[in-house]
């Protein structure tokens, strides 16, 4: 990284020369201690090409470049940011480029033909489950890790085992592509201004192809009905499913081995494989 980067100016500055104040309703709670920031671009940044999203006034992105991403991507929705970011890939020598878009309708995989990519973001509350989602489910996966930056009971959601309150349908997508954990912890105190709620940095690594589930749509269709009404067994919940694909429901869980009475937070990940797999054997039929 060139020194003009660690030389740009204070975070807090860099707000009030622009005259940036966070927007509610784009989710904006900034990280302006870079000492954290640097922490979370360790995770993901030496020697990686990086599509950072919601960038703001640019700390984690400045951490990127100082953790040794080869290349940072960024993608921010408000365009008051531009200016103050652009000082930032005026200082980075090429290694640094901005675009001003709508993450959700934008493939961080068609940005560059260079694979695997990085995501590194510290996520808008209100679209980052959203995000995630798309990025475990769109296919071919381009990314060989996720850093992200979560509201701690999402990130929770992600890593949860079978039998967890917070088992559902974000860990069985997530644990059907990748392996993950929660890194640390970030009080919502760190935050300017602070949420309501504490954050949690999670690590999401791929997994080996051949152990990566391939189906991540029907998947998630039939994790939706499954855990729609979680409280309810399955024979009950998958019941509108089986019949919208015209398939018998009891030949469908007989045929995944799974028990009619089961409820969805009892089913592993592998269960939910079977699910899909013999859904799709029994459509072919
Ligand atoms: N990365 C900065 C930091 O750590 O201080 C800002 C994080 S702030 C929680 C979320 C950022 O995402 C904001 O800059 C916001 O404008 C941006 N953002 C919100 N929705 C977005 C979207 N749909 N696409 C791209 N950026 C978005």
């Amino acid at each position: 990284m060139s020194n003009a980067v660690e030389n740009l100016p204070a975070l807090r500055d860099v707000l009030q020369k622009h005259n940036l104040f966070a927007k509610k309703s784009l989710g904006q709670h900034f990280l302006l201690d870079l000492n954290l920031t640097d922490k979370i671009a360790r995770l993901a940044a030496p020697h990686a090409v990086v599509v950072e999203v919601g960038p703001g006034p640019g700390g984690l992105t400045r951490s990127l470049l100082a953790a040794g991403a080869k290349h940072v991507i960024a993608i921010e929705k408000d365009e008051r940011f531009i200016p103050a970011l652009q000082d930032i890939v005026d200082a980075a020598n090429g290694q640094l480029c901005v675009i001003n878009a709508d993450a959700l309708r934008t493939d961080p995989g068609e940005l560059t033909p260079i694979r695997p990519l990085r995501i590194c973001a510290n996520l808008p509350y209100n679209v980052g489950t959203k995000l995630l989602i798309n990025w475990l489910t769109t296919a071919p996966i381009f990314w060989d890790r996720l850093v992200l930056m979560l509201q701690k009971e999402v990130a929770e959601r992600v890593v949860a085992k079978p039998g967890d309150k917070a088992y559902g349908r974000l860990a069985v997508l997530a644990g059907s592509v990748a392996s993950g954990h929660i890194s640390f912890d970030i009080p919502a105190s760190a935050f300017t201004p602070p949420p309501k709620v504490d954050s949690a940095v999670i690590v999401l690594d791929i997994l080996a192809k051949n152990k990566r589930f391939a189906d991540l749509k029907l998947l998630g269709q039939i994790t939706a009905s499954a855990f729609g009404q979680r409280r309810k067994m399955l024979r009950k919940s998958l019941k509108p499913f089986a019949k919208t694909h015209n398939i018998d429901l009891d030949t469908w869980l007989a045929k995944a081995d799974i028990e009619p009475t089961a409820r969805p937070e009892t089913i592993d990940i592998a269960g939910f494989h079977r699910l899909a797999r013999s859904l799709k054997a029994i459509d072919s039929a």
